[in-house]
């Protein structure tokens, strides 16, 4: 998969609908402190599908939300749009918006979708909002001092088998739920005798 181009409005200090071309190879995001070099990082995570307060410096999911300053109100909603190609070149257009009170939709390609099946895209296409792939801030200590099984996850994501794993847990849970279905109806069968 190969990232394009991105577009974020009213996310966080992108208060202004912004652009950013990405071009092939290594991307590097450089600026003074404080300019929002961290905040892209972010928007490229959560139009992933990222949820995680830590992962998104943030205490709710609402806060990433442009929260206004002295001159500027705050603003209702934030979207962050990714235009991407598959490995096979077809465009992979994926938007996250979230709404105050109303929560967060995801599109691909024009249509509504789930959470889900965005994660899973990302997951399977070795590129998750956890892809060793985005390097922030105190990531490279991090990787040094990752326990074990933290760094077996990096390398599984990196593998792209970590879409398996959600897969693994629901066809387990389809199993047990066909499981008790049967039994249920063993005793109604039980009952006809
Ligand atoms: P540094 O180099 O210091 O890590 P940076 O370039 O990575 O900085 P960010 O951390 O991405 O900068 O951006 C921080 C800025 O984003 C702060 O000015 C903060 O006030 C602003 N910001 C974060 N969330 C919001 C929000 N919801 N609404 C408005 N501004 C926000």
């Amino acid at each position: 998969m190969e990232f394009r181009k991105l577009r974020l409005s009213g996310f966080k200090s992108f208060v202004e609908p912004s652009e950013l071309r990405i071009e092939p190879g290594l991307t590097g995001v450089v600026g003074p402190n404080g300019c929002g070099k961290s905040n892209l990082l972010e928007a490229i995570r959560w139009v992933m599908g990222e949820n995680s307060p830590k992962s998104m410096r943030s205490g709710g999911m609402e806060d990433v939300i442009f929260a206004g300053t002295a001159g500027r109100p705050p603003r209702d909603f934030a979207e962050v749009v990714l235009h991407a190609k598959d490995d096979k070149g077809e465009p992979l257009d994926v938007t996250r918006r979230i709404e105050r009170g109303a929560g967060s939709a995801y599109r691909l390609n024009g249509s509504d979708v789930r959470a889900k099946d965005i994660s899973l895209i990302f997951a399977d296409a070795a590129t998750g909002a956890h892809s060793p792939a985005l390097v922030s801030q105190g990531k490279i200590a991090q990787v040094i001092a990752a326990k074990p099984t933290e760094r077996r996850m990096m390398l599984e994501e990196a593998a792209g088998i970590a879409g398996l794993h959600v897969r693994r847990r629901d066809a387990e849970s389809k199993l047990r739920s066909t499981e008790k279905n049967l039994e249920r109806l063993e005793d109604l069968m039980a009952g006809l005798d």
